[in-house]
């Protein structure tokens, strides 16, 4: 973690069989973004610091802003610290996090926007919604491994929601045929619909593939993030297999100076080169 923000858990509540909600007050030196996919690292003393990319913090989204505070909800998905903490944490809890970063940046022309993503993506995207104005429309997808953690998600936008039955560990994903299939009715003569999908990563390379050469949408118009890892061992053990002259290339691709959607042209072939 780059800052180190004590927050105190003031409560913990069962929000569905598969998510518990977190509450915690922090001090004024935590300050949202003000962007509704905003996320934080969580320090859950994760011992295995490799499942985490080297860390023992889990990333988490900031599913609700208060007045003292803030909430989280942990995908309680059965394996890994992050999950095993969304289960144990409890009121009076320290908790340290970080300063809060964010992803979501529709243009404002996009009045079209797509929402697609798994479990780990429902909190942010019931924020996104939950904040969204009237002149807004949305079609969302979400996968989940079990229909019992389907909830209500209000809004003053225009929404339309499809939940499906799948990915999350558990089975094939569906999210890039589904989002695939969406893609046709959703373009609008005057404007570009803007697409925010998190997910398991590999499955966002997926999606990312299809938009850009399926569907040609522009960069602009999408923002992809992979939440986790499925094949997070193999991963790790390519990365760790690494030469030098490797690591300075993929740390030389990720520029500043371009948009994470830019860097991912040449990150994507990368990948595929290590094999994964
Ligand atoms: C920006 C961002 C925002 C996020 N917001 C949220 C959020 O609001 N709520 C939330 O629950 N998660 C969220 N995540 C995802 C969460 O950080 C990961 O799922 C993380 O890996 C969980 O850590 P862990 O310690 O439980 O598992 P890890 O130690 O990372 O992994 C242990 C094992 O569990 C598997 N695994 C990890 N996550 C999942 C999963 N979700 N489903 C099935 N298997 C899994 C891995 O493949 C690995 O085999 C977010 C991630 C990012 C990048």
């Amino acid at each position: 973690m780059e800052t180190t923000i004590t927050t105190v858990v003031t409560g913990v509540e069962q929000v569905s069989p598969g998510f518990v909600r977190v509450r915690v007050t922090a001090p004024d030196t935590w300050v949202t973004t003000g962007a509704a996919d905003e996320f934080i690292h969580v320090e859950v003393g994760a011992e295995n610091m490799d499942a985490g990319d080297g860390h023992s913090s889990r990333h988490y989204s900031v599913s609700k802003v208060l007045s003292d505070g803030f909430e989280m909800e942990i995908a309680l998905h059965g394996h890994g610290p992050g999950a095993l903490w969304g289960q144990q944490v409890r009121p009076g809890d320290a908790v340290d996090v970080s300063e809060p970063k964010a992803y979501y940046a529709p243009p404002s022309a996009a009045h079209r926007r797509v929402l697609v993503g798994d479990a780990t993506a429902l909190p942010a995207i019931a924020r996104i919604l939950a904040e969204a104005n009237p002149d807004e429309r949305f079609s969302v997808v979400i996968e989940l491994a079990s229909l019992v953690d389907k909830r209500e998600l209000p809004s003053a936008a225009e929404v339309s929601v499809e939940w499906r039955l799948g990915g999350n560990g558990y089975a094939p994903s569906v999210l890039c045929s589904e989002l695939r299939s969406l893609l046709p009715g959703l373009r609008d003569a005057d404007c570009e619909p803007y697409v925010w999908v998190a997910c398991e990563a590999a499955e966002s390379r997926r999606i990312r593939q299809s938009l850009r050469k399926e569907a040609g949408l522009p960069m602009a118009s999408m923002r992809l993030v992979g939440y986790w890892h499925g094949d997070h061992d193999r991963i790790m053990s390519v990365w760790n297999s690494l030469s030098d002259e490797q690591l300075a290339y993929a740390q030389s691709i990720w520029r500043e100076d371009r948009t994470d959607e830019e860097n991912w042209v040449e990150y994507e072939p990368f990948l595929r080169s290590l094999g994964v």
